[in-house]
């Protein structure tokens, strides 16, 4: 029986990025555990892509914003507050015939009655609440007093944060506070690769705001973050916004959209940004009894700000890059046969791999010694890859597979074999075209720098 093609779609992506190096299984040599991955060197490079331009464009283009680093164990008390050591859970039930377990919520449903994806029985137990958060224990005695739960996401930290941040920063509303970190979640049911993990990064803003610009702002950060996603790769036409309803928002939010992309295996959540009021201050200003309230010089008056927080996940988003440039194509080859070109086609910016540059031959040390020259003259201003090894279009191949953008190739022109015009010229190449044109060594880093930037 042939696969559905998004399956094989996807078994594609997830091999390459094994065989590549972009994402391996964590502890992968004692089998492997469950929701946990490693980025290798393509993948942590496509990773830092990402968050240094989320934080450039939501940081230091801004003048309303600034950033913070939490840790990721705070005083329990921050979770009692925040509603998480009651209430962040998941329903979970058991299957008695294999048992497996799983989240009510997800179970696949025939003629009308829920069945175990697992063996497809149907003698489940009733849901029940799992609290999703990793606990441990801060000192030596593991103790009631001494548990500590590992963050199931970063905004926590810049509420309780909120005030230091102000006075030290003396923003003014609105402003917003962003944050990136790890947070860890006890998925019932890790799945869909690094989709839903058990340990992943999130990108979070708290845009503190007055509660009558609230739902304008939350509308500002839809337009805004759907512009990010479509200046790192990833067009508006494959992000569905969808409109929460109000029986479904969480109690205390006036308006949440969540933005889901079309992954191979469906539709599914990227970022959620929801305007969530002034809960958050309140309880912890309830909870500490502390003044978290904002002072408006102008007006004299003190109230508590409202929020509006758009949340994006990182690994969530290195898939939906790896899924959306993933392409295979077939081209004609050196041989003139035809073959299957596979090729990662991430915006230049995203790219792991900026450049890969290629002496001709290995074998002639000028090219060589150009070639390198090359290298280390791009090397502080973007991350290239200096290979020698086999013939060069073996060499374009791989390059194209990591998604590098540009090849630069050092030949007997460069060192001015053929004549003195096309001395210190070199030929570069264009991975989604193919195409390949003569540029000059000194206008090289000139061109490259505005591609990536
Ligand atoms: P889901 O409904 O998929 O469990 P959520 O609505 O609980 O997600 P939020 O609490 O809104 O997620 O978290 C914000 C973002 O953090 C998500 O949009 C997602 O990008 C990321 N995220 C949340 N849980 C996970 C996870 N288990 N693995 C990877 N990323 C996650």
């Amino acid at each position: 029986m042939s696969k559905d093609p998004a399956i094989q779609r996807m078994e594609k992506i997830v091999s390459l990025c094994k065989r590549r190096g972009f994402i391996f299984q964590s502890s992968e040599i004692y089998g492997g555990l469950n929701g946990f991955w490693d980025y290798g060197p393509l993948g942590v490079e496509l990773k830092r892509n990402l968050k240094d331009f989320w934080w450039r464009r939501n940081v230091r283009e801004r003048d309303d914003m600034v950033g913070m680093d939490g840790s990721i164990i705070m005083n329990r008390a921050v979770w009692k507050a925040s509603g998480h050591e009651d209430t962040f859970s998941d329903p979970m039930v058991d299957c008695r015939s294999c048992k497996s377990r799983h989240r009510a919520d997800q179970l696949p449903v025939k003629d009308g009655l829920k069945y175990c994806p697992n063996c497809g029985s149907r003698d489940l137990t009733e849901p029940r609440a799992f609290n999703l958060m990793f606990k441990s224990f801060a000192g030596p005695i593991e103790s009631d007093e001494n548990l500590v739960y590992l963050r199931p996401e970063t905004a926590q930290a810049i509420f309780v944060q909120f005030k230091n941040v102000l006075e030290t920063s003396r923003q003014k509303l609105p402003f917003g506070i962003a944050q990136i970190g790890k947070a860890f979640r006890n998925e019932i049911n890790p799945r869909n690769y690094t989709f839903r993990s058990r340990e992943f990064e999130q990108m979070e803003i708290e845009y503190f705001c007055r509660a009558e610009d609230g739902l304008r702002l939350t509308d500002y950060w839809l337009e805004e973050r759907l512009r990010f996603y479509e200046d790192i790769g990833i067009p508006r036409s494959k992000i569905h916004v969808h409109d929460i309803p109000d029986d479904e928002r969480a109690f205390y939010s006036k308006k949440t959209y969540d933005l889901e992309y079309e992954f191979p295996f469906g539709v599914s959540e990227l970022e959620g940004i929801a305007y969530r009021t002034d809960y958050d201050l309140s309880r912890h200003i309830e909870h500490s009894g502390k003044p978290l309230e904002y002072f408006d010089e102008e007006t004299k008056q003190k109230f508590v700000p409202h929020v509006v927080e758009p949340s994006a996940g990182v690994d969530r988003t290195a898939l939906a890059l790896l899924c959306e440039a993933f392409d295979e194509e077939i081209v004609v080859g050196e041989n003139g046969k035809s073959e299957t070109r596979t090729v990662l086609r991430f915006h230049p910016r995203m790219a792991p791999v900026k450049c890969g540059i290629f002496p001709l031959l290995k074998n002639k040390p000028e090219l060589v010694a150009k070639a390198r020259e090359i290298a280390t003259a791009l090397r502080p201003f973007m991350t290239v890859f200096y290979d020698e090894g086999g013939a060069i279009g073996r060499r374009y191949r791989r390059q194209d597979e990591a998604g590098t953008p540009f090849g630069v190739t050092v030949d007997f022109e460069t060192i001015g074999e053929n004549g003195p015009e096309k001395k210190d010229t070199v030929t570069l190449r264009h991975r989604d075209s193919m195409k390949q044109e003569r540029v000059s060594i000194a206008d090289l880093k000139g061109r490259l720098l505005e591609a990536i930037a």
